[in-house]
């Protein structure tokens, strides 16, 4: 670890207001007007992070701008998303399209976040350190229907793995030394499916770069158009997770007003843990005395060199002005009591 009580993301960042109202004319443009849009919205999400002092950034998953360049739009085997099932209605989960396999799942172009990173490690300022996050297989196939030969998602996630293996090795290759592998799919059910399973599929897909760059994951409850979609309980995965082959484990304690928070005790036994300290669905503004305090808590159950900070999640279903003072607030917080720690 960098050092005690570092400061980190999760991969998204809102989109400016241009880019999402890009999002809905893509038609209008072509390939390079959207390569230099992509540019800019990724200078302005490093910005933004940069300017919080956060001590590592992503590239706010600007590029995912559509179907073409969402990671569904690397593989092949799918049939174009189907139309959502619901349309009207407060918004959820269910409004979210999916996509029929019906072939071969393969990614012969791999999943594009290379070019990402690479497009970070050009934007960055020097001194921040630079995270990539790829989504895990089994969070990956959640919004695949099931199909051709095979027969349901476990399937789906494993014809997956081999693909998201190859994207992590490339990205190391490219000199990633810091990548999330996502899996809120697995915390989410957990309470259902067999969590040793879970670690199983995780690790293989973890072990070509094991111990070649600092690797995490994102276990968290949901948080598509801000909601949840599980019971929010990390019980279901534990200890099963303990043996996940990972550096760091995120974990979603804010939104749940650190519900389970020894959880991060056994957990920081074993790795370092990152606490989400920011509710990234909640329009309150959390001030700098309450991150302070809730670093403090988190003092309780693990040492300051196993413990990292970040928002409960990305940040892409937050509006901008909280988005950007919430890290400001998280950052400040932190600084307090490293100073009050005499920490560097
Ligand atoms: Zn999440």
């Amino acid at each position: 670890m960098p050092h005690a009580l570092r400061t980190t993301v999760i991969g998204s960042y809102p989109f400016p207001a241009w880019l999402e109202f890009a999002t809905g004319h893509m038609e209008a443009f072509g390939v390079d007007d959207v390569a230099e849009m992509v540019e800019d919205a990724v200078a302005v999400a490093v910005k933004d992070q940069a300017d919080a002092g956060l001590d590592a950034i992503s590239d706010g998953e600007q590029t995912r701008l559509d179907f073409n360049l969402s990671f569904y739009g690397f593989l092949e085997g799918l049939a174009p998303e189907g139309a959502s099932r619901r349309r009207f209605g407060p918004p959820g989960h269910d409004q979210r399209g999916k996509h029929a396999v019906i072939g071969d799942l393969l990614a012969p172009r791999g999943l594009g976040t290379v070019e990402d990173f690479r497009r970070l490690q050009r934007l960055a300022p020097a001194g921040v350190g630079l995270k990539a996050s790829v989504p895990g297989p089994y969070t990956l196939s959640g919004r695949l229907v099931p199909g051709g030969h095979y027969p349901d998602r476990w399937a789906v996630a494993e014809a997956l793995m081999p693909i998201v293996r190859a994207e992590l090795e490339a990205l190391v290759a490219a000199g990633c030394r810091d990548v999330c592998v996502d899996e809120p799919s697995m915390s989410c059910y957990a309470h259902r499916e067999d969590p040793r399973r879970f670690v199983t599929l995780f690790n293989d897909t973890v072990e070509g770069v094991r111990g070649r760059t600092r690797l995490s994951t994102h276990l968290c409850f949901g948080n598509f158009k801000a909601r949840a979609v599980a019971p929010r309980s990390y019980a279901p995965l534990f200890p099963a997770f303990l043996d996940a082959h990972v550096d760091e484990l995120h974990v979603e304690m804010a939104s749940r007003e650190f519900a389970e928070l020894e959880v991060i005790e056994g957990i920081a036994e074993r790795m370092d843990v990152a606490v989400g300290i920011i509710d990234v669905k909640s329009y309150y503004i959390e001030t700098p005395e309450d991150v302070a305090a809730r670093v403090r808590r988190c003092l309780a159950f693990a040492r300051p060199e196993r413990l990292a900070f970040a928002p409960d999640c990305g940040l892409s279903q937050t509006a901008r002005w909280a988005a950007k003072r919430k890290l400001a607030t998280m950052v400040e917080g932190v600084r307090r009591v490293r100073e009050e720690l005499a920490l560097p």
